[in-house]
């Protein structure tokens, strides 16, 4: 099959308010010019202190800022993949990055599937697809490629 890969990883992120402003801004920044120029799509969302970022986009492209570059990162902990698949068809098709602070769509998933307040670390090989689905569909600021 030859198309793209989809990878999502989850991490921390603590910050005063200030300092998580400006770190968030320079995040978004970066990322979408990067991604626009590299063909990748996605969504980083936040809440509770965690991220959790969907990216899609040719397998070397992806992999690439995911191992090289997001995963070396030092204003962000604890970075583990929690799904990669490959995929003919985009499910992020438009954003070269959109962000989604936590929402009550959001919060409502990790309440019906986990019992708990929004924590990415609990998503588990039967939620973490459904997870992603949902993410697709959530509004955000979007940053178009
Ligand atoms: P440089 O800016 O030269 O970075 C060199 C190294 O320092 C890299 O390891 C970089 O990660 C790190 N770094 C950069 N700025 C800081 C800082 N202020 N404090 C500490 N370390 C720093 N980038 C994308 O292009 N696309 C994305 O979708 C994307 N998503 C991200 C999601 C999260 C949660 C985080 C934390 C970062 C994300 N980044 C993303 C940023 C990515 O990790 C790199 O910082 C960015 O790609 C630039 O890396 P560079 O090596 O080209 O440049």
């Amino acid at each position: 099959m030859t198309g793209y890969v989809r990878l999502a990883y989850i991490s921390k992120f603590y910050r005063n308010d200030d300092s998580f402003k400006l770190d968030l801004m320079d995040i978004l920044t970066t990322s979408v010019n990067h991604n626009a120029q590299h063909g990748i799509t996605g969504m980083l969302c936040y809440g509770n202190g965690c991220f959790i970022q969907c990216l899609e986009g040719k397998k070397s492209a992806v992999c690439d800022l995911y191992f090289k570059k997001i995963l070396k990162d030092s204003r962000h902990t604890s970075c583990q993949l929690v799904y990669f698949e490959e995929s003919i068809v985009r499910l992020f098709d438009q954003w070269a990055m959109k962000f989604a602070p936590l929402n009550p769509s959001l919060r409502n998933f990790f309440l019906e599937n986990h019992q708990s307040e929004f924590d990415p670390y609990l998503l588990n090989s039967i939620t973490i697809g459904p997870f992603i689905k949902l993410l697709s569909t959530q509004q955000g600021w979007e940053y178009y490629i």
